[in-house]
This record gives structure tokens, C-alpha cells and sequence, in this order.
């Protein structure tokens, strides 16, 4: 998968992609990551890439022309073959692990990353695809926010991943088939085919006692069944204290109903 960064700042991103799992995943050949200047896309002296905005007011805004010439010399050199172009925005939808899942569908992606005051409306009108925000607050550049989607897209990406680190069993991920029965999935109207994922349960590794903080007995068992049983319970205990509104779209069955009423009535979990 490529992603194409169009970026005031291209040495911003000199170090980011040097390591973890970007490092992983473009040396299995899974991703490639260009990043454009996009100053070299403007044809003044001083390579102006942004001016006051009209109206009046603070700040200054990212010209168009400048952006809408990246994006077709880009286009340029994908032929006729038409990918995403994300604008990274506080306005955008809002970035979660289903955004991530399907833009790792895509062979490659743009991605425009805004500066000051924001980018000229019309860029958002007619040149790109897709605005994405990252959260509910305002971040100086879009160039966070980039490396962010990048990274939990880079993750899904096939073989980029050991299979110890399956993302199936992690937070907000579509749980395997196995893990629902399928009478639990028919009895609940218009749910997804499989669902939403919980939070991930707590995870403990050695040693098994530290300052007096132990691990779970159960974990030290050898009991798998036990083991599934007790982590299923504890996703579904974490989900509710921390994350409520997720259970709505989890299917859940008769077991994890039985855990919720137990919660609910505030028994041990
Ligand atoms: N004036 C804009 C507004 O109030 O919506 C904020 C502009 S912000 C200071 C500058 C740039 O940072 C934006 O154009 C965008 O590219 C990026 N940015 C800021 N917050 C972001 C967020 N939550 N998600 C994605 N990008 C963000």
C-alpha cells in the first residue's frame, strides 16, 4: 500500500517511519510512504503556499493552487487508476478502527496534511475525497494526525503483523467467527455480522508477583477454557466501566448477558 503525504514540512517525517511497525511493514514490501513538499508545487520566488484569508481574521490559510497541483501530479503517475484523497482535519469523521480497516482496502492513499488557520474550503469541495479527524481537539498540523492513520493502517496490512499480535484480539476489533454463536448474532435486529469488538482484557506477564501486585490465579492455571472465559468476562467488564456506549453494537451472547446482569447488580466480576 502506498500513501502519498502532501506536507509544508516534509522533514517532519524524517524519523517517524524508521521504526516499529512502519519499519516492519515497508521492509516486507507492504508499505511505502512518499512524502511531497508542497512547496515544490508553487511557482514564486518565495514558494508561497499560503495568504490571509479573505474576510478578515487571524491566521493564514493554505492557498489552493498549490494543493490541487500536487494532487494532479500525483494522479499523474497513478495513470487513470483513482485512490483516496484525506484531508486531515478537526472537521473530518472522526478516525476509529472500522476508518483504518477500510482504507487498508486501498492500493494507495493521499493524504493532505493542513497548517495554520486551515486549507482553502475549496480544496475540500472539489479535490478531495475524504476529510478525517483524529479526535476532538486541534492540533497545530495535520502532520500528527497523518502518521497516526498511517500507523494503525500499516498494522493490518498482511504479514506486517507477527501471528502472535493477530489485531482480531484487539480493542474495537471485528471478533472472530469463533467467538460468537450464531443463534447470538440472529436474535439481535440489524446487528453486524459479527459486530463491534469490546476493549481488550488486561494483560500480565512476569513475574507473577511484583511490590505486592499479583497476577490473576487464573492466568497461572494452564485452565484455557478458564483463561477464555475469564478474559471474555474481563473485556466485557472494562467495556462497560469504561467505554458503555460500545456495547450497543457488540453482539453479545447468553454467557456475556449473564456477565453484563451481573455487573449491573454491581457483583464482583
Ligand atoms: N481552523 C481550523 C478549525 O478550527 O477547524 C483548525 C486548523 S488546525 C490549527 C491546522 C491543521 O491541523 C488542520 O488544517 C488539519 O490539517 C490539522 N488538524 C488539526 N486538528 C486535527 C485533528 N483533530 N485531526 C486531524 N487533523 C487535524
Amino acid at each position: 500500500m502506498t500513501f502519498d503525504i502532501i506536507t509544508i514540512f516534509p522533514s517532519f517525517f524524517a524519523s517517524v517511519f524508521e521504526h516499529g511497525v512502519f519499519k516492519r511493514a515497508r521492509a516486507v514490501g507492504q508499505l511505502e510512504i512518499r512524502v511531497h513538499d508542497l512547496r515544490d508545487f508553487t511557482d514564486d520566488r518565495h514558494r508561497t503556499v499560503d495568504d490571509r484569508p479573505f474576510g478578515g481574521g487571524p491566521g493564514m490559510v493554505l492557498k489552493p493552487e498549490p494543493l490541487f497541483l500536487a494532487v494532479e501530479d500525483l494522479n499523474a503517475g497513478s495513470g487513470a487508476k483513482a485512490f483516496p484523497v484525506v484531508l486531515l482535519s478537526p472537521q473530518g469523521r472522526l478516525f476509529r478502527q472500522e476508518v483504518a480497516e477500510e482504507l487498508a482496502g486501498h492500493d494507495r492513499v493521499a493524504m493532505i496534511c493542513g497548517r495554520y488557520e486551515g486549507v482553502d474550503e475549496r480544496v475540500a469541495q472539489a479535490l478531495v475525497t475524504d476529510e478525517i479527524s483524529i479526535g476532538d481537539y486541534v492540533l497545530a498540523g495535520g502532520e500528527l494526525a497523518a502518521a497516526v492513520v498511517i500507523e494503525s493502517v500499516a498494522r493490518l496490512l498482511p504479514g506486517v503483523l507477527g501471528n502472535e499480535e493477530s489485531p482480531r484480539q484487539e480493542s474495537f476489533s471485528l471478533p472472530s467467527g469463533a467467538d460468537l454463536k450464531p443463534e447470538a448474532v440472529a436474535a439481535i435486529p440489524g446487528a453486524p455480522p459479527g459486530g463491534r469488538g469490546l476493549l481488550d482484557f488486561p494483560q500480565y506477564t512476569r513475574p507473577p508477583e511484583y511490590r505486592g501486585l499479583t497476577v490473576p490465579e487464573v492466568l497461572l492455571s494452564g485452565n484455557h477454557e478458564e483463561i477464555r472465559r475469564w478474559r471474555r468476562r474481563e473485556s466485557i467488564a472494562k467495556t462497560w466501566r469504561r467505554r458503555p456506549e460500545l456495547l450497543q453494537q457488540v453482539v453479545l451472547d447468553q454467557d456475556d448477558l449473564e456477565v453484563l446482569e451481573d455487573l449491573q447488580r454491581g457483583e464482583p466480576d
